[in-house]
């Protein structure tokens, strides 16, 4: 039981409070797929997977009394979630038996042993178990031996056929941990895709898988591997883009932008990453993007270019911001991304958009009507770049206000 001692420690006291339920209630858990790989990585994990032969939901309620929170159980797949406050969450699965009848579809399932719950699963590194009454390591396909070779390796030549998806998951595995594809798995990989077994799955799973890809750290190596095999066409078609090393430095420095501005929005940054210079919404089918984020993924796709030139030509910061707030939050980002030379002054117009002047309507002391907010406007442009003082603003903005009501007497 020597792997569990360095689990942090919320982790830790997880299993052992299993533990101690299990001998309690006489079940018999095993800590499955993601946990045990990052433990033999040494990595922190945050889920905690068990399954069980029987008794998924006796453990599941007993836990959820002991803990006093509660159990979800999701039956159409035999599992639950057992979910305390300031406690991991914990998911409980009955070990099960799968076979795919028909490529893409779902598989049918059976009870199984813990051997094939193993067997039917994505990669050998994802598919050790540790039984957590004796401590010993079930491990049928040589995970822990790919996991020192740092390979993600396919339990049989069927495996993306029979679910797609696996081919998404194993490009996201690789580079999240640093690892590579086995060769012979990256061999069946390009023949999946070449016989289009993508064709078998809906545009809805290949986008779920693409936001799972943009969640991660490595999302613009992902990406670009996703791309470049050819995974993305479903969604996008064949598209010609520059090669993937400038697709990887394009999306890489998106990502700083949206580290710089967790604000914006991510999926919309990247997918416009990817689509750059041509999309249109059939290319977002599946997605479930609102209308919004479709409108500024197309003004990305297609306005990008314009803008630039625009911005490029701009004089001074008063057409530069005039240009800046016509377009989305996620079309500036992405100009910072593209054009170091404009972050400086794309900086500014942030700042300048939060800055406000504590100045009202009322104070000016004038009629009132639509010289008043653009009076207003003014001041505040002329206090944020320095031409008045912050104490002259007042008497500026009635000055300015009383200018544009004569003119508009007259
Ligand atoms: P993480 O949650 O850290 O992304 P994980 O390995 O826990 O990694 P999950 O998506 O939570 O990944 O899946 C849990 C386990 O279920 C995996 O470790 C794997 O064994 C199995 N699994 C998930 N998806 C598939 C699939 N498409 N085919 C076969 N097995 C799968
Ligand atoms: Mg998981």
């Amino acid at each position: 039981m020597n792997l569990l001692q360095d689990l942090p420690a919320q982790q830790r006291r997880a299993i052992d409070l299993v533990r101690e339920v299990a001998q309690e209630k006489d079940c018999h858990p095993y800590l499955v797929g993601g946990p045990v790989r990052d433990i033999l990585l040494g990595r922190d994990t945050i889920d905690i997977d068990l399954t069980l032969e029987k008794d998924a939901s006796t453990l599941a309620r007993a836990l959820a009394k002991r803990l006093e929170g509660r159990v979800r159980s999701f039956p159409q797949f035999l599992t639950y979630k057992v979910i305390a406050p300031e406690f991991p969450e914990i998911d409980l699965a009955t070990a099960r038996k799968e076979r795919y009848r028909k490529p893409g579809a779902l598989p049918a399932v059976t009870a199984g042993r813990v051997k094939d719950d193993l067997l039917r699963r994505d990669f050998s590194i994802n598919a050790i178990a540790l039984d957590l009454l004796d401590g010993e390591m079930h491990d049928p396909t040589g995970g822990a031996k790919d996991i020192e070779a740092r390979l993600v390796r396919v339990l049989h030549d069927g495996s993306f056929i029979d679910d797609p998806t696996r081919m998404f998951r194993a490009t996201r595995l690789a580079a999240r941990l640093g690892f590579t594809l086995e060769s012979h798995t990256a061999g069946l990989l390009r023949s999946a895709i070449e016989g289009d077994a993508l064709s078998t799955v809906s545009k809805e799973r290949i986008w779920r898988e693409l936001f799972l890809a943009m969640d991660e750290h490595e999302a613009p190596r992902i990406l670009a591997e996703l791309f470049g095999h050819g995974a993305l066409t479903p969604l996008f078609g064949r598209r010609g883009s520059d090669d993937l090393e400038n697709l990887v430095t394009r999306l890489e420095a998106i990502r700083e932008q949206l580290t710089a501005n967790p604000d914006v929005d991510r999926y919309v940054l990247y997918t416009g990453g990817l689509l750059r210079g041509d999309a249109s919404p059939v290319d977002f089918e599946g997605s479930g993007f609102s209308q919004r984020r479709a409108r500024a993924l197309v003004e990305i796709a297609n306005e990008l270019p314009r803008v630039l030139e625009e911005l490029a030509a701009a004089q001074d910061d008063r057409d530069r911001f005039r240009i800046c707030r016509r377009v989305s939050p996620e079309m500036l980002a992405l100009i910072a991304a593209e054009r170091p030379e404009e972050r400086e002054s794309l900086e500014r117009f942030h700042q300048y958009e939060k800055f406000r002047l504590p100045l009202r309507g009322n104070d000016l002391e004038v009629p009132g009507g639509p010289h008043i907010a653009i009076a207003l406007e003014q001041t505040r442009e002329a206090v944020f770049n320095g031409a008045i003082p912050p104490d002259q603003a007042r008497s500026f903005a009635r000055a300015v206000a009383k200018r544009l009501l004569d003119e508009e007497a007259r």
